[in-house]
């Protein structure tokens, strides 16, 4: 090898460019080596033929733009301890702010010049009848070599301090230009499947990413090129991968069989006050077979609100507990486990099943007596808070474990639960509709049960949006629904204290309502209300004493009051389509009429009361998730909460969502035609899994 060639282990201070000093920096980012350096992969591509003119902008459009900073200001936010950095830049003939509420990171927006040519990638909004950029995406514009070149289109980097997108490209050239490797020495997947894929081979595809070609501009700018293809696979692969090796892992514990007897459940069935739908059945079905066998159960019952999940759930719990093991059901709020304990103890005691209820709130002296039947076996059934999965603790026959409203769970505390007994039957409900290919990259390693059907009887609820304007005319409809007895739920948006001018919150809007409506009976549940208050309005508004319940959006959650046939959701601009679908579950429980009324702010976009016709006109949890999901994208759909969402560096699950259904397929073909990873030809991704799958071992 001569003295000037690269390996993937070369350190980076020996590509020329770089030296010890930058390479000693480069470090912090995680960049070691040559190798580390060219698996950064461009997120985006510039299309240099797109340059829009200041001139011929318009609202909302995602643009390319270059200009020159003309002035820097840092404007303090009042009453807070924040600031807005806004640059103003120019083309000469007009000037428009861009504003930052927070900074890539620190020195950036000292080190840019006034008089600096810059280049600006993002949305132009029309604030104020001005034209304003919010969080740019902003660049040096092209140096005078790279105009020169003419390159049309250019690979774009995530940041790495303190290169330049052109110094990026330059050691990425440099690198590929003495870089002595072969085509083997990037391959880990089998060649039978690159072959039945039809696959680019890896380093092919490594500089084709790097390296764009101008005559494949728009596929590049897609992400379909070959090139781009090969490495989107490559990333779902291995996710897919590590899926179908965990669920193969499950498969080997060795769960509690629980013999059910089906006569019994036929007959327990015929007690509910309803048929069961065909969805129900189905998924009851599934859930069975998984918990008669000795693998444990790894399932996700997905199921819009109010499709009947829990009374799943609750047979289920009943079977194991006629076999003698017990049931440990987790849900997020005190709320919602008082409501379950009622309706289960309610629906199981007379089965000679005993329910008990856990959560931080009780007394400890009451904690005490319930972990003792816990842990004797007294008690078969336990609904309970995060209270549940503490250390202390513990059960006499775990066999079923349900997580419900899963969302509001990370899997560690799912894990935690889970430890409680050895290998437990595991189920999680979630009323939030996930689209498949979200499922797929999150829950992976679940089966999936899908409830996709109402009960009979319900009548649909009635959506409108409503405009500012016609508030009143609202509240008049909400009395009058009132009036004929039925209740209703007027929800708001968190509101933070600094933007109190411009929204309105829960608290004043309840003393506004109330005052102007003396004839009604007015409740107000916040979060910030302390769990006892919280539950004596609950109980007040199930018993009927509190006619309309403002509120935060606590109640998203599960909450059933039949009675209740009107949710007025105020400044729904402020909310997402998944939220605001959550929140009209909330009616339509009963056999009355209900409505959903969508009522916007004054200040709301286009595309806010776009969201709100979209509610009006749609019905179906999951087309609306999957149109939530296209608004907001995978991490915004999902919250900042449970972020839960795997990072890609360059695959896109809803672009790329084709790429993510082969992947799974292939990876769990895999998994299966060879469980412990023993032919010569998977020991590359055996490595590459060393630590699973050392745990997966035959026999
Ligand atoms: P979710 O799936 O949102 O948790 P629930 O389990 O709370 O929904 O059920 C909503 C309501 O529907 C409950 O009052 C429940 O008793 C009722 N229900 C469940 N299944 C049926 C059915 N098959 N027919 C009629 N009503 C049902
Ligand atoms: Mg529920």
């Amino acid at each position: 090898m001569s003295k000037n060639q690269l390996t993937l282990d070369t350190p980076l201070q020996f590509v020329k460019g770089v030296g010890p000093k930058l390479g000693e920096i480069l470090k912090k980012s995680s960049l070691l080596t040559v190798g580390d350096m060219i698996h950064r992969l461009p997120r985006a591509y510039q299309d240099n033929r797109r340059l829009t003119d200041f001139n011929n902008l318009t609202p909302d459009q995602q643009v390319i733009v270059q200009a020159d900073v003309v002035k820097k200001n840092i404007i303090p936010l009042r009453g807070r301890n924040r600031k807005i950095y806004e640059i103003l830049v120019s083309d000469g003939s007009k000037t428009i702010p861009c504003k930052f509420f927070t900074l890539p990171y620190k020195n950036w927006f000292n080190s840019l010049r006034v008089g600096e040519k810059v280049e600006l990638r993002g949305k132009v909004t029309l604030f104020r009848n001005r034209f304003t950029f919010n969080h740019p995406q902003i660049f040096p514009a092209n140096s005078e070599e790279e105009i020169k070149s003419q390159d049309l289109v250019l690979p774009l980097y995530s940041e790495i301090e303190p290169l330049t997108q052109y110094k990026i490209r330059s050691i990425i050239r440099e690198i590929f230009n003495h870089l002595s490797l072969s085509d083997q020495d990037l391959e880990w997947l089998p060649p039978w499947l690159i072959k039945k894929y039809n696959l680019t081979s890896r380093l092919k595809a490594l500089k084709g990413a790097h390296f764009p070609d101008r005559k494949k501009i728009d596929d590049y700018l897609n992400f379909k090129t070959e090139f781009q293809k090969r490495l989107i696979f490559d990333e779902f692969f291995e996710l897919q991968f590590y899926f179908a090796l965990k669920n193969q892992g499950w498969k080997i514990g060795t769960a509690p069989q629980i013999s059910i007897n089906e006569k019994y459940i036929e007959e327990i069935k015929k007690t509910l006050p309803f048929d069961l739908t065909l969805a129900q059945k189905k998924a009851l079905k599934e859930i069975f077979s998984d918990l008669q066998s000795s693998h444990p159960m790894h399932r996700l019952l997905q199921g819009d609100v109010g499709c009947g999940k829990t009374v799943v759930a609750l047979l289920s719990a009943l079977a194991c507990a006629k076999a003698g093991y017990q049931t440990a059901i987790m849900v997020p709020t005190e709320i919602l486990a008082e409501q379950h304990y009622k309706n289960a103890s309610h629906f199981l005691e007379p089965f000679g099943v005993k329910v008990e209820k856990l959560t931080g709130k009780m007394k400890s002296s009451q904690k005490r007596t319930v972990m003792g039947v816990l842990q004797s076996g007294f008690c078969q059934v336990c609904i309970g808070t995060h209270a549940l999965i503490q250390e202390n603790v513990q059960f006499h026959k775990l066999a079923f474990v349900v997580i419900d409203e899963q969302h509001r769970f990370g899997a560690h505390q799912r894990a935690l639960l889970k430890s409680k007994g050895a290998y437990p039957h595991f189920l999680v409900m979630t009323a939030t509709p996930i689209p498949r290919t979200l499922s797929m990259a999150i829950y992976g390693d679940l089966d999936v049960s899908v409830i996709d059907e109402m009960p009979k009887g319900r009548i649909p609820i009635m959506t409108r949006r409503a405009f500012p304007k016609k508030r009143k005319e609202v509240f008049d409809f909400v009395k009058q629904q009132v009036e004929k007895g039925r209740q209703a739920y007027v929800v708001y948006p968190l509101v933070e204290e600094s933007e109190k001018l411009d929204l309105k919150n829960a608290r004043d809007q309840y003393e506004k309502l109330k005052a102007y409506y003396t004839d009604l009976k007015w409740g107000l549940l916040t979060g910030r209300m302390n769990p006892e208050e919280k539950q004596d309005t609950m109980s007040r508004f199930v018993k009927g004493e509190i006619q309309i319940l403002v509120s935060t959006t606590v109640i998203e959650v599960g909450v059933d009051v039949p009675n209740a046939s009107v949710m007025v959701i105020e400044n729904a601009e402020r909310f997402g389509l998944s939220q605001m679908h959550q929140l009209r579950g909330r009616v339509g429980r009963g056999p009355y009429k209900s409505y959903c009324i969508v009522v916007l702010g004054e200040r709301f976009s286009k595309e806010s009361s776009e969201r709100a016709y979209i509610m009006q006109n749609t019905l179906n949890g999951f087309k609306i998730a999957e149109k939530d999901l296209e608004i907001r994208g995978p991490g915004e759909f999902l919250g900042s909460r449970q972020s839960g969402l795997p990072s890609f560096k360059i695959a896109h699950i809803i672009r790329d969502s084709d790429s993510l259904s082969l992947a799974k397929k292939s990876a769990f073909d895999l998994v299966s035609q060879d469980p412990y990873l023993q032919k010569l030809e998977h020991q590359k991704i055996k490595d590459k899994f060393k630590e699973l799958s050392l745990s997966i071992r035959p026999g």
